[in-house]
């Protein structure tokens, strides 16, 4: 719809209030597929990774996988939920290129999990703020088969001359995570919005279920957005833009969902419920479809799937063997380490704590393996616009620069240079510091050399020093520093040149 003009998100929120709902899919790291045995390895040739089962064939019978139901509960547990004794399986029925059996094997209206919370912290200038996401359910479902269009100049079907389509992603196990509805989080939507799906991705990691890499599409919100007239009684039309795939779209989805609904309903308009696609160019979404009812998709239980009654025991024994998961790691660490609420904040929003666990697992001072995670490693992984974790470097390797450091091999600077060398591929960080020559020089007879050259090159700074003027061995120091690229050990260098000068 056109409209004079979009409110900005601060002029709109003066007026509206947002109402959040987050449907997440996760994609699990099983070994085979939800329903056969075909493998799930990524990247496979297409079409190479299928069977009678995944390809629909008459006659072929699908068969849960336990390994599947078992990560759900996990999840599930670890989402405080309820876990359902008993629930079938239900068939969604829609018609698309990429799904062979013209059905999805889901779950309807007896999810395995339900009733379950997480909780979120998102910072304001007044400092932290929590909030709890309720969780309606997680079911399980599988994955539609991948479609490639070839020909067009957008790689979308609108002016292709053909398509692919490869089934190898069909029948992967997924899991959805349905929030209820988010009110009352005014105009910290977007970020209670990118600091639930933060916080789900890092319990899903801790669980071990998935790589959750949303980059790679293992992990992808949808994110359903309304908006009300502040104090309305009844909640607006949400809107629901599909398959967002980062922490910052999530959260551009919501601020520029909540602008763009304001403008309609500025207008005179009214916001349609529809799905939209969020276009990672332009920041803001586009319309889809209109959504589908319930009822278009004409649900049933699945008649091929015994339904899935996991017994008290096995739900117990998944429940104590759950693993330390975020909110208790974050506590623990905190004690630990001695942190502040901001410290652990930067840990928490540079997506650091496991990297620099196993940094201090190594063997190195969490005070340094922080730094040097959050500073000179945080910095690279922005300029080359990968995650932190996704940087070529391990928390044993960091945790031996750390120790070089420690150990008086390495200066500080010297130390940027080694990881220099390792994210370059240069090998380990010794190799590194051998190949590039980058020990400190603080053996006598080497600095002994740059101190009497420095001395030589700077008369006059020298006599300061022999009529008394400490601060000028200032200047000498600097002269060695330099004639050593910064490798001599500056404190030792500035005993020789005042020992010798002052003979
Ligand atoms: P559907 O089955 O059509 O996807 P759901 O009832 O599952 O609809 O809701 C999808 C998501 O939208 C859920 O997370 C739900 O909490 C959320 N939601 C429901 N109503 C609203 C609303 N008025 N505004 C924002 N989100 C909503
Ligand atoms: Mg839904
Ligand atoms: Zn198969």
């Amino acid at each position: 719809m056109a409209h004079a003009v979009t409110p900005s998100f601060e002029q709109a929120l003066t007026k509206y209030e947002p109402v959040l709902g987050l449907e997440t899919h996760i994609e699990l790291g099983t070994a085979s597929k939800m329903f056969c045995s075909c493998p799930t390895a990524f990247g496979a040739e297409p079409n190479t990774q299928v069977c009678p089962v995944c390809l629909a064939f008459p006659g072929s019978l699908p068969v849960v996988n336990e390994k599947a139901v078992e990560g759900a509960i996990r999840l599930g547990l670890a989402l405080n939920c309820s876990v359902a004794p008993w629930g079938r399986f239900a068939r969604k029925n829609y018609f698309y290129p990429d799904m062979p059996k013209n059905f999805q094997i889901s779950q309807y209206d007896e999810p395995i999990c339900v009733d379950g919370h997480l909780d979120v912290t998102v910072d304001t200038p007044d400092g932290p703020r929590d909030f709890r996401i309720e969780v309606e359910r997680v079911h399980m479902e599988e994955d539609t088969g991948k479609s490639t269009h070839v020909g067009g100049s957008t790689g979308r079907i609108h002016g292709a001359s053909h398509s692919n389509v490869d089934y190898n992603r069909a029948g992967i196990p997924l899991l959805e995570i349905v929030t209820k509805p988010i009110p009352g989080t005014g105009e910290l939507a977007p970020l209670v919005a990118r600091a639930y799906a933060a916080e789900l991705r890092d319990l899903v990691r801790s669980l071990g279920i998935s790589d959750v890499r949303m980059e790679e599409g293992s992990m992808r919100c949808d994110v359903n957005v309304s908006i009300n007239e502040i104090g309305a009684s009844e909640w607006g039309t949400r809107s629901e833009t599909k398959n967002v795939n980062s922490l910052r779209s999530v959260e551009r989805a919501v601020s520029s969902e909540i602008e763009r609904q304001a403008g309609v309903l500025d207008d005179g308009g009214r916001v349609v419920q529809e799905t939209r696609h969020f276009q990672e160019h332009l920041g803001r979404s586009t319309s889809g479809r209109s959504k589908e009812e319930a009822q278009d998709y004409r649900y049933f239980p699945d008649p091929d799937l015994v339904p899935v009654a996991p017994s008290k025991e096995w739900i117990e024994e998944l429940r104590a063997t759950l693993p330390e998961l975020p909110a208790a790691q974050r506590a623990r660490i905190t004690t630990e380490w001695k942190l502040t609420d901001t410290e652990l904040r930067d840990l928490v929003n540079a997506d650091a704590i496991v990297l620099v666990e196993a940094t201090v697992a190594e063997g190195a001072p969490s005070a340094e393996a922080r730094k040097l995670w959050l500073n000179e490693l945080s910095r690279r992984a922005t300029e080359q616009e990968v995650e932190l974790g996704a940087l070529p470097i391990t928390p044993a390797q960091v945790a031996r620069i750390i120790a070089l450091v420690a150990e008086g091999t390495l200066t500080n600077k010297l130390a940027r240079q080694v990881v220099e060398g390792v994210l370059a591929g240069e090998g380990e960080p010794d190799a590194v510091v051998e190949a590039r020559g980058l020990k400190v020089v603080s053996d006598d007879g080497a600095l002994g050399a740059a101190v009497d050259e420095a001395i030589a090159a700077n008369p006059d700074a020298a006599d300061k020093v022999r009529g008394g003027k400490v601060a000028a061995a200032g200047a000498l120091v600097g002269a060695v520093m330099k004639a050593t690229r910064g490798q001599a050990d500056a404190g030792r260098a500035r005993e020789l040149i005042l020992e010798k000068l002052s003979g």
